[in-house]
């Protein structure tokens, strides 16, 4: 089944699928995609729920954002995007308030009505009052940076169930910087370029996968196949590295989620796609409705139904899905063994998130099999 194989992408997301799209359309290769899931797309999949019409993101809401022209001009080969703007609202003690931390997050927590210069002065006076000399670990450089109240609200109880950990017990690192703006601007990216695909996520990656030189095979894992590729296939590997490696390293940890789907006979339940919730004693982190995605299909807009889905973090156990990587320095450290190990293979290639071990977005994923691609062009004209 697999004995005249030469292109092997394992993994039918970003990663995977552009990589296959590139080889069959620009170098007219034959290329075999597997994917263990039943459906293309991995954790960027969207599918109409079939009782309500709406476009669920099966992985937590996901919008295409990126301030790469070449990117976005790919991208849109594929599919035609609405002209959504993110904007996410974060509850705490039953008060909404806007996310990033803004000027009105600001002047509504502490009912004040500062001025942009103001904001910034009464913010730098707050991380002053706290009096941190030695920060030693997250909670304390959140403070330093924004004041214990605003730490307390808005970053504390989220970041806990976030890690299920205490802010006091995680590495400073985690946080680099914590933007509070002091202005109201309320959108959630800053890229230029941005937007929901117009039928949805699964229809893109059909698009992107629609070549007679492509091959989908869907519920099919590696690793119970491996054995029978030969072994002059270049494999194109988009899953986790440390299993690649049957995990001689160790196990790389992650964090995962588990989602929680709910029908509403209500056209509307939040008001807006994405409601964070801060509070410690809130179990989720946060509630997608994902309806507000595509004001453009009115008829589905306007309808007295919605699909909700609360969030949960947990940890990852094998059997869970992994999705974000838990970059501490011994992770790390663990992981560039893998890496090495693959750049000793010279039929192996690791594209994507859980191969490069790194949280990226669309974009970068999309871009860095772009990358990829044309060193795989290059090798495959050099005879390599
Ligand atoms: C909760 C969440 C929200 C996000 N929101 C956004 C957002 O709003 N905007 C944004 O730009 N990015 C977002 N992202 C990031 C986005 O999900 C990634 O950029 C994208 O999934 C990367 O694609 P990938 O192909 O590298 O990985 P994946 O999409 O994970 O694809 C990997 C594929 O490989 C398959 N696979 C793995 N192992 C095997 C195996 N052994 N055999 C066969 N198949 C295998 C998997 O089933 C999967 O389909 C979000 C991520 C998360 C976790």
């Amino acid at each position: 089944m697999f004995e005249n194989v030469k292109l092997l992408v394992v993994g039918a997301g970003f990663s995977g699928s552009v990589i296959a799209e590139r080889i069959a359309n620009v170098l007219n290769e034959s290329v075999l995609v597997i994917d263990s899931k039943l459906h293309v797309g991995g954790n960027s999949y969207s599918e109409t729920d079939s009782a309500s019409g709406i476009e669920c993101h099966r992985y937590g809401s996901h919008i295409f954002h990126t301030s790469s022209e070449s990117v976005w001009n790919y991208i849109r080969r594929f599919t035609e995007f609405n002209s959504y703007q993110h904007k996410v609202l974060t509850t705490y003690q039953g008060h909404v308030y806007q996310m990033p931390i803004n000027l009105k997050t600001v002047n509504d927590y502490y009912g004040l009505n500062l001025k942009p210069w103001e904001a910034q002065e009464f913010i730098r006076k707050e991380a002053e009052m706290a009096g941190i000399s030695e920060v030693r670990n997250l909670e304390e450089k959140a403070i330093s940076l924004i004041g214990e109240k605003l730490y307390t609200a808005f970053i504390r109880g989220y970041t806990k169930k976030q890690w299920e950990r205490d802010p006091k017990e995680l590495p400073a690192e985690i946080i680099t910087r914590l933007p509070v703006r002091s202005n109201y601007n309320a959108n959630y990216f800053q890229d230029p370029y941005q937007g929901i695909p117009l039928d949805g996520y699964g229809a893109l990656f059909r698009n992107l996968l629609n070549h007679p030189k492509i091959e989908v095979r869907l519920g099919v894992n590696f690793f119970e196949i491996r054995d029978q590729i030969p072994s002059a296939c270049t494999v194109i590997y988009t899953g986790m590295v440390d299993q690649f490696f049957d995990y001689c390293h160790g196990p790389l940890d992650w964090r995962s989620l588990r989602f929680e789907w709910e029908t509403k006979d209500l056209s509307d339940w939040q008001g807006t796609a994405v409601m964070n919730y801060a509070d410690e004693e809130i179990p989720y982190t946060r509630i997608h409705e994902f309806k507000h995605y595509h004001p453009e299909r009115k008829a589905v807009f306007e309808s007295d139904k919605t699909v909700i889905c609360r969030e949960y973090s947990q940890t990852y156990t094998p059997g869970k899905e992994a999705y974000y990587p838990v970059n501490n320095a011994e992770n790390n450290r663990k992981y560039e063994k893998y890496q090495a190990m693959a750049k000793a293979m010279p039929h192996v290639i690791l594209a994507g998130r859980l191969a490069n071990y790194r949280y990226w977005d669309m974009d970068q994923a999309i871009n860095n099999s772009l990358c990829l691609f044309e060193q795989i062009k290059k090798d495959l004209e050099n005879g390599k």
